[in-house]
């Protein structure tokens, strides 16, 4: 166990985390404005808890504009019976709440990204306590997390369940038997060095000794009923596998097909602004150097298209989303089978 960050959270609740039953509430983060001065932010929390056993925290909307996971544990919330439960469940749907609201990825009032911010500081910016609150109180409390993304607005995402190695072989083992467990059409082990690094909930959670599963559900800032399915269908097989729904109904899972990425050529940027035509989608396999569509100059005639090329063969997993891109925008994120190379 690492060191909790430091300070005493300023969240409350009148949530007794220690209380059998099926509670709701708001997590409450003073936030102090001209129009409400005593004001707080209302983040909502369901505790559900049924004597001694594991607790599984479930989250969804770390970022505001992925919306799967956010039905997904509301459904759940209001499903799961504290009678069918043997230890305890934490459903926060929409953990970033401010950038719920607004639609977003990133908090309106501090254009804080949460998933960038762990382990976060007490007496932070909003979205930074709710990061220190997560790490310091929930996770201190929790055997699992399970963080539900999807791509949001700026991108599209084969269903995937995302895990990130273990610190030993055994550790990274349990992991890929609950993504298997889990049973997204894709599981995803990451060495932890692309997105957010050692600031996302998953690290965080792993620095802690708390067991991570993230997922990918959809994007675009859309709703995907498939994403939704894969989400609600895994957590009950999750919470069944660890006992703590051990009742639960569940379809046994899909085959899960692992794969990685691999390096930054994983990675296609565009060059140079432009309107994007890709020449793939998600699900195809591409090889080096083949196209990947071009990107238009707004400036018309007087410019040649750019065409994309791939770096690296493999599955695209991940693309552009919006058809206005900038340099340095991702356009394509690929995957490849783990062993394959
Ligand atoms: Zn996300």
């Amino acid at each position: 166990m690492e060191m909790l960050p430091a300070g005493e959270t300023r969240i409350w609740t009148t949530l007794d985390f220690n209380q059998d039953g099926k509670q709701h509430d708001w997590l409450r983060l003073p936030f102090s404005t001209d129009l409400s001065a005593y004001g707080v932010i209302p983040i909502p929390i369901t505790c559900i808890k049924n004597g001694a056993g594991p607790t599984a925290l479930l989250i969804a909307g770390n970022h505001g504009d992925e919306y799967e996971g956010q039905v997904a544990l509301s459904k759940l919330a209001r499903q799961v019976e504290p009678r069918d439960a043997r230890g305890r469940i934490l459903i926060l749907p929409a953990l970033n709440y401010p950038a719920v609201v607004a639609g977003r990825r990133l908090s309106p009032l501090d254009e804080g990204n949460l998933n960038r911010l762990f382990p976060g500081e007490a007496n932070g910016t909003p979205t930074q306590m709710i990061a220190h609150y997560v790490s310091s109180v929930l996770l201190s409390m929790a055997d699992i997390v399970i963080d539900l993304h999807s791509g949001g607005s700026s991108l599209y995402y084969l269903p995937c369940c995302l895990i990130r190695s273990g610190k030993t072989g055994a550790e990274t083992a349990r992991l890929i038997e609950l993504m298997q467990v889990f049973g997204a059409p894709i599981g995803s082990v990451s060495d932890g060095t692309g997105g957010g690094g050692a600031t996302t909930l998953s690290a965080i959670a792993q620095a802690f000794g708390v067991v991570a599963l993230t997922t990918e559900l959809g994007g675009g800032g859309g709703f995907s009923s498939t994403g939704e399915a894969i989400a609600s269908q895994g957590i009950y097989r999750v919470l069944k596998h660890i006992g703590v729904l051990p009742n639960a109904e569940t379809k046994s899972p899909p085959p899960v097909r692992l794969m990685q990425v691999a390096g930054r050529g994983a990675y296609t940027y565009a060059p140079i602004h432009g309107i994007f035509e890709p020449a793939v989608e998600l699900g195809d396999s591409v090889e080096a150097g083949q196209s990947g569509g071009f990107l238009f100059p707004v400036e018309g005639l007087p410019r040649q298209p750019e065409e994309i090329r791939f770096a690296q063969s493999g599955l695209v997993a991940c693309r552009r989303a919006p058809a206005l891109a900038a340099p340095g925008d991702c356009l394509f994120k690929l995957v490849t089978d783990v062993g394959a190379n």
